[in-house]
């Protein structure tokens, strides 16, 4: 089969959260099992371009926008082992020094762009099997698909649609989608693209994710339960209902040849579930890098003492992007108890929201100059792998999570996971003490939203970490041994594109 995938991250040039995860992870599971897989990607200006090798310039063409061709180049190179394909306009579209947040108008940018990878297609007779898109930024494609280039010249592709993240839906104004040559009044309907809330409002509104549910060959979202979870709450429910039978529930992988301990090119020394020196050394060297005590070195003093030997600290980390959906009031309560538990934390992460950046901020400037907490505002590829690999826990005390990477990540790298009972994180991660489950167990899971909830699962992991440090070392090997890789997955993601595509 040829896959080609378009959207708006891919890791590790363009990665924001898990989109740009998934894409990367799919793309080579699919490779490897020999099919033809490329990637389409906005050519944003903060891509460096020295992460991809042998960039050509391929294709000069225009795409329309807003009444004008416009002047696009396509350039082919590889990232990562894999195929991809970057579509650049000549005009201000995806300039900036971010993926997102650029200072010009995203939803028109994206709509443009869904055009532009099917213009190009067109232009270039390339017709596969599968587009496969990616959210709402690329969800005008199948719209622009079915009711445009499949009247002109591309017959042969089917479309797939991955929904990531249902909270971000698109909402496009009629005239905005117009902007790329469809009537955009012929959407707005309950059974296309309305945002069924907006109904009876002046101005009604479009959702592009809705659209693409209803115009796509297949619609998939990121874990079983996720998907359970969509069908029951949610203004797009009702859609998602509608489309039942063409709807799945696909639990992500992680790319396993970017997340791997043994060979990891970001970590001071590589490690194994047989061999985890490794690990405690990656410990010291982030404590140390970081200005947090190190118990090997003697200085933590008051901790308890066993056999003359000073018991470990448990080294917590929370790596993820500081919006609502990821338990922000949690991160910072665990910020306190871990600290009270004799524990270190870690918080790798960035707030789009300047809110929620400064409240961060300030608990950065009470803990950072302390012994137990670093609270590190930004994102970084390198340093995420290094705590992955230095930590004892990975916490995911996500309010809703579609699947979670984080949690898979911290098990391949020996970081037990603790995590809120929701979405992907309740496929994933199985309670030690439920006895339901035991073969299963891999860590440790609350329900709340509530802090009393957080400190359960908390204690309960502090405890067995201190008391029972066999135990403790057999449950990091258990998760390490876990296969959360794509190879568990794609094959279901091959399936369904085997039951829409054109033989
Ligand atoms: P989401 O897609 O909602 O952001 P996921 O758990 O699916 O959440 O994926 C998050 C991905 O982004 C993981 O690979 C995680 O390690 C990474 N990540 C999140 N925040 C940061 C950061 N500040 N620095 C580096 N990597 C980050």
């Amino acid at each position: 089969m040829h896959i080609i995938h378009v959207t708006a991250e891919m890791a590790p040039i363009a990665k924001v959260g898990g989109l740009g995860d998934v894409v990367t992870g799919l793309a080579r599971a699919c490779l490897s099992r020999g099919h033809t897989v490329d990637v389409v990607l906005p050519f944003y200006e903060c891509i460096e371009k020295r992460q991809i090798t042998d960039l050509t310039l391929i294709t000069t063409y225009n795409s329309f926008h807003d009444g004008d061709w416009i002047p696009t180049n396509a350039y082919r190179g590889e990232v990562s082992g894999i195929p991809v394909i970057f579509v650049e306009p000549s005009n201000q579209f995806f300039k900036g020094k971010y993926v997102y947040g650029g200072s010009y108008n995203e939803l028109e940018a994206y709509i443009f762009f869904s055009r532009a990878c099917l213009e190009w297609m067109q232009v270039t007779g390339v017709q596969p099997d599968i587009i496969h898109v990616h959210e709402w930024q690329t969800s005008a494609l199948p719209l622009l698909y079915w009711d445009m280039y499949h009247q002109l010249s591309l017959k042969r592709p089917r479309i797939t649609l991955t929904i990531h993240n249902m909270e971000h839906y698109g909402e496009c104004r009629q005239e905005q989608l117009s902007k790329c040559g469809l009537d955009g009044a012929i959407y707005a309907t309950t059974d296309k693209a309305v945002d069924d809330r907006t109904i009876g409002h002046n101005p009604e509104r479009l959702s592009l994710l809705k659209g693409g549910i209803v115009y796509d060959n297949a619609v998939l979202t990121v874990s079983p339960t996720y998907l359970k979870e969509t069908l029951c709450s949610g203004w797009l429910s009702s859609t998602l209902i509608r489309n039942r039978d063409k709807y799945f529930g696909i639990l992500n992988g992680i790319d396993t040849a970017i997340w791997n301990p043994a060979t990891d090119i970001y970590l001071p020394v590589k490690f194994n579930a047989q061999k985890l020196e490794g690990k405690k050394f990656c410990k010291n060297y982030v404590q140390k890098g970081l200005g947090l005590p190190v118990e090997s070195a003697g200085i933590v003093e008051g901790k308890d003492v066993v056999n003359g030997t000073q018991r470990k600290v448990p080294l917590v980390v929370c790596i993820t992007r500081l919006v609502a959906q990821k338990g922000l009031h949690l991160i910072t309560h665990a910020i306190k108890n871990v600290e009270e538990l004799g524990g270190q934390m870690v918080v790798l992460g960035k707030a789009p929201d300047d809110r929620v950046e400064r409240e961060f901020k300030d608990l950065a400037d009470l803990y950072n100059e302390g012994p137990a907490i670093r609270i590190l505002l930004m994102y970084s590829e390198e340093l995420s792998h290094m705590l992955y690999a230095a930590a004892d826990m990975v916490l995911v005390p996500s309010l809703y999570e579609p699947c979670g990477l984080a949690q898979m990540i911290g098990m391949r790298y020996g970081a037990v996971p603790t995590v809120r009972r929701t979405g992907g994180l309740a496929d994933t991660v199985f309670d030690i003490d439920d006895h339901s489950n035991s073969h299963m167990a891999n860590g440790f899971v609350f329900d709340g939203i509530d802090e009393g909830s957080l400190n359960g699962a908390l204690d309960r992991a502090f405890s067995l970490y201190k008391n029972k440090p066999d135990e403790w070392t057999g449950l990091v090997r258990k998760a390490m041994e876990r296969d959360n890789s794509w190879n568990n997955t794609a094959g279901n993601y091959i399936e369904v594109y085997n039951s829409v595509r054109v033989r």
